[in-house]
């Protein structure tokens, strides 16, 4: 019989015990945050193994619960995630085991493998490995192996700057996962499938909607969710018949073929879902213009651009309207990484007179409508 590993995730906090809070950040909220995708990766990602939560929403869960429920589930592991707070002064990643404990295997390899994640985001200090009778493991250094996790400070500038950085909290959940994993002798679960259909989960799901959302197709209800459901099989559907596949919600080897290559074919023009980092702060700096000046109700596009998730579609749509309205020209002439496009879009007809540059640029307007493929479909004027 396989022997199934029951992890047990502990956020700290929660409910009326809002935890550490700084610099904008509280700790009941991230520990949560962290908690859930520490969970959802573990079971995506690697074979027998269950996971188990203290509390999967904002819900007050007193110290003697958490630690009876992982004993009484039989968990072999328990780990209480946590951030620090303290001086402003202190900052970095320290964790923790029982006084009592003998067992330090769980503690140091989430220790070194949180660091790892979390230096690959900027600089961290490592505050070390730590003892310290919390309630939580006192509960259950008996039963299984324990650690409690602290992972940066939250009254600490630096790692709070670190925290806003996307990608940290990533970072963060996959130190966790590594560290359980290392632990545990967790195995990856197997990811070449080369058929996915309605009732499979998991990462392989996930990277599939993802890439069926990149190729424009619509999951408007749950997203990218890694659950391969009715939204999912319609999304497939509607990417078979636009391509002349058999038209069944299954991807099977020629459906993901075929999404591959629409994908390269996607990246080769440069669409702006796949701009290089410079590019994507240009196209975010143009938001953020346009919501100075006040034409925008809400900055949340620019950070939207800067996080890589603004759709395509939408962003399109915001700035063609724009170009219509009252973007005013004035007399200089177009940057040269803008000429070509600038020019293109003159020839479609979109602007009157000649001159490219207003307080979001002309020129940088029809770049982004060309690289989104938006002016080829237009017949020249000129
Ligand atoms: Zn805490």
């Amino acid at each position: 019989m396989k022997k199934i590993t029951k992890i047990f995730i502990d956020p700290g906090h929660g409910g009326n015990d809002p935890g550490a809070n700084g610099n904008g950040f509280i700790e009941k909220h991230l520990t949560l945050e962290v908690g859930l995708k520490i969970r959802d990766m573990l079971q995506e990602e690697y074979e027998d193994v269950e996971v188990r939560m203290s509390r999967t929403n904002d819900s007050f869960i007193s110290l003697d619960r958490r630690s009876r429920m992982a004993v009484e589930w039989g968990a072999d592991g328990f780990v209480s995630v946590h951030f620090n707070a303290a001086s402003i002064e202190a900052s970095g990643t320290e964790t923790y085991m029982h006084s009592n404990s003998n067992l330090p295997g769980l503690r140091n390899n989430l220790h070194s493998s949180i660091l790892a994640a979390l230096r690959t985001q900027g600089t961290v200090n490592d505050r070390g490995l730590k003892r310290a009778n919390f309630a939580v493991l006192r509960g259950t250094y008996q039963s299984m192996r324990t650690a409690l996790t602290e992972s940066l400070f939250l009254t600490n500038q630096r790692d709070a700057a670190l925290l806003r950085l996307p990608g940290t909290i990533d970072a963060i959940v996959s130190g966790h996962v590594e560290g359980i994993a290392k632990e545990f002798n967790l195995k990856k679960a197997v990811v070449d499938r080369d058929t996915l259909q309605q009732g499979d989960q998991g990462v392989l799901v996930r990277q599939l909607q993802e890439d069926l959302l990149k190729v424009g197709e619509k999951l408007p209800n749950f997203g990218a969710d890694g659950i391969f459901g009715a939204e999912t099989t319609a999304a497939v559907r509607s990417f078979q018949q636009k391509h002349g596949l058999i038209v069944d919600g299954i991807a099977g080897p020629q459906t993901l073929t075929k999404l591959k290559e629409v994908l390269q074919k996607l990246e080769k023009e440069e669409i702006y879902l796949n701009l290089n980092s410079s590019n994507r702060e240009e196209l975010a700096q143009m938001f953020e213009t346009l919501y100075n000046a006040g034409k925008l109700d809400s900055n949340e596009h620019a950070q939207k651009v800067r996080l890589g998730t603004l759709e395509k579609d939408k962003a399109i749509f915001i700035l063609a309207k724009l170009i219509f309205e009252e973007v005013k020209p004035t007399s200089q002439v177009p940057q040269s990484s803008h000429k070509a496009s600038w020019e293109k879009a003159t020839r479609k007809g979109l602007f009157n007179g000649s001159n490219p540059r207003e307080s979001v640029s002309r020129e940088q307007l029809s770049t982004v409508l060309d690289r989104a493929g938006q002016l080829d479909t237009l017949p020249d004027k000129s």
